[in-house]
């Protein structure tokens, strides 16, 4: 028996920094979040806005469309860039504290595909672990949101709107109800055996919104990091992008840079490029390392790289860090618009498991803090000011998510390892058909569960998806197509399609 309860608040699913900013400008609604902590409270670098008296949002718009492979949506971009400096003044009111100099103004990092210092941070490389302490805060204070704990596991929907969720602990089942639901359940790092992400971003979400016939965008765009510490942690500690904006350089095991060779801003250039790099570094028998010794303070200014070093024996002001490139971020997920609309009556989606165009092939650094800030403030409005639809009918959820056990066995190593040799930093035509005949022959195992079932149907997505682009741009590299082709320069948009819906119990 299947528990129905019924919520009169929009429902946002997802509490990092996208979920909670929707919740916050809300008039009022509900949280839904699973025990892991997502992304954000991990991020490290910063927040990138144009809060300088010397730049401006259209200087950072004109740096965020040059990264983004010619596929980045404008106005989208517009919108992003011109709420920064806004966006940076409301976390500062929540209680924020980002790093000051003597005189009290931001203390502002460059950061790659940059061309002004515009990255806000606090405790150095903590900004995550700050965004968050300070809108929980907020939540807390707010009598507007209340905080629910839950393992959402499907769309609940009536005829062709989406009209609540059902959540999971361990058999039992509850059909949560509501007038809108938010999807902010982060990116599909996880999806990937060498990934900076923690536990939990799969892409669950961006699953669920699929199987309620949302279309889906951009599923073959993956950022890969260029500097995850290779020293054999899952998540691989990310040593971020700001190290190299203060000066580290990336060296091979003689102490010889590289970057030079492959683009005129080196170690600066955008992250797709010095991936590459790093990876055929390795590829030619050589190594990468990062070698941040000249940064003057460096346990004081980066704390978290110190500890991540420190804990795997070095120490980032004697030692070289030995580097791997990691899937990072995901440009790809559901379409949405800068409010959070997807194609489906019923369900907004906002921050990393959403793909609104901002970034196009090939996100700027950065960016995805001020995505969920920006944007989360957008849906919430856009939420707000549309009518409520009239009392739902009967409800109706896809019933293998009400049978099915939720967590995946050890096959889903496999997967990932899949994924990461066949569909990772370097694609060919024939890997990715390798990787799409592994991932068949997984899904008989896979599909037993709900995590299993729905990794292998994502990565089947974005393998297709890498395959019908032959061409290489942004985030997507295909070895047999090196070069960009102006006539695939356009979003790639995909429905899989509602699954058979029954009615609960
Ligand atoms: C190591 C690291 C460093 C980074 N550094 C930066 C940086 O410096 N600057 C920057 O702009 N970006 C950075 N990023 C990227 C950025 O952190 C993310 O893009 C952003 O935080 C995503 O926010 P989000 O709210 O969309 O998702 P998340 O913060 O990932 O939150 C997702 C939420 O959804 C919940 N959830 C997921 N699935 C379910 C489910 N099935 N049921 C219920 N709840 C669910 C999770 O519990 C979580 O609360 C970094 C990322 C990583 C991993």
């Amino acid at each position: 028996m299947t528990r129905v309860e019924s919520l009169e608040a929009p429902l946002v699913v997802g509490a990092g920094v996208a979920g909670l900013s929707v919740a916050l400008g809300l008039e009022r609604a509900v949280v839904i979040t699973s025990k892991e902590m997502g992304s954000t409270w991990w991020a490290q670098g910063g927040i990138a806005a144009a809060v300088s008296a010397d730049d401006s949002p259209g200087a950072h718009a004109a740096d965020t469309v040059a990264v983004a492979g010619g596929l980045a949506v404008e106005d989208a971009v517009a919108a992003l860039t011109g709420g920064g400096p806004e966006a940076i003044a409301r976390l500062i009111e929540m209680g924020a504290q980002f790093d000051r100099d003597d005189d009290g103004a931001l203390v502002l990092s460059r950061e790659g595909g940059h061309h002004a210092r515009r990255v806000v941070h606090a405790d150095g490389d903590a900004t995550g672990a700050e965004v968050m302490r300070a809108l929980n805060a907020a939540v807390d204070t707010a009598d507007t949101v209340e905080m629910l704990e839950g393992r959402v596991v499907d769309l609940a929907r009536h005829d062709d709107r989406v009209v609540g969720v059902v959540t999971a602990d361990g058999k039992k089942r509850v059909v949560y109800t509501a007038p809108a639901v938010i999807m902010a359940t982060g990116g599909a790092g996880r999806m990937y055996s060498h990934t900076t992400n923690p536990s939990g971003v799969t892409g669950e979400g961006i699953m669920m919104a699929g199987r309620a016939g949302a279309r889906l965008a951009d599923l073959e765009f993956v950022q890969f990091h260029p500097t995850a510490l290779n020293a054999g942690k899952d998540p691989m500690p990310l040593l971020t992008e700001a190290l190299r904006g203060e000066g580290a350089k990336l060296v091979d095991a003689a102490g010889r840079r590289f970057m030079d060779r492959y683009h005129p801003m080196a170690e600066l250039a955008p992250r797709d490029i010095v991936a590459r790099a790093i990876f055929w570094q390795y590829d030619r028998g050589s190594s990468a390392y990062l070698d941040g010794r000249s940064i003057v303070n460096f346990h004081e200014r980066f704390p978290t790289v110190t500890a991540h070093a420190l804990s795997v024996g070095l120490d980032p002001s004697e030692d070289l860090l030995p580097v791997s490139p990691a899937a990072h971020y995901y440009m790809g997920g559901i379409d949405a618009d800068p409010s959070g609309r997807t194609s489906v009556p019923g369900l907004w989606a906002v921050g990393e498991c959403s793909s609104t165009g901002v970034h196009g092939a090939n996100r700027l650094a950065s960016n995805s803090l001020l995505e969920g800030l920006v944007f989360g403030a957008k849906v919430a409005h856009d939420v707000d000011s549309t009518p409520r639809p009239a009392p739902i009918g009967p409800v109706e959820v896809p019933g293998d998510s009400l049978d099915l056990p939720v967590l995946s066995g050890p096959v889903i190593e496999d997967l990932r390892q899949v994924m990461w040799d066949r569909v990772g930093l370097i694609r060919t035509g024939s890997g990715l058909w390798e990787a799409r005949n592994s991932l068949v022959d997984m899904e008989p195992i896979l599909g037993r569960t709900i995590a299993g079932r729905n990794a292998v149907n994502l990565g089947l997505l974005m393998t297709m998806a890498a395959l019908r682009r032959s061409e290489s741009r942004g985030g997507h590299y295909r070895a047999d197509y090196p070069e960009e082709d102006p006539k695939q320069a356009m979003r790639a948009l995909v429905v899989p399609g509602a699954t058979p819906a029954e009615r609960v119990r």
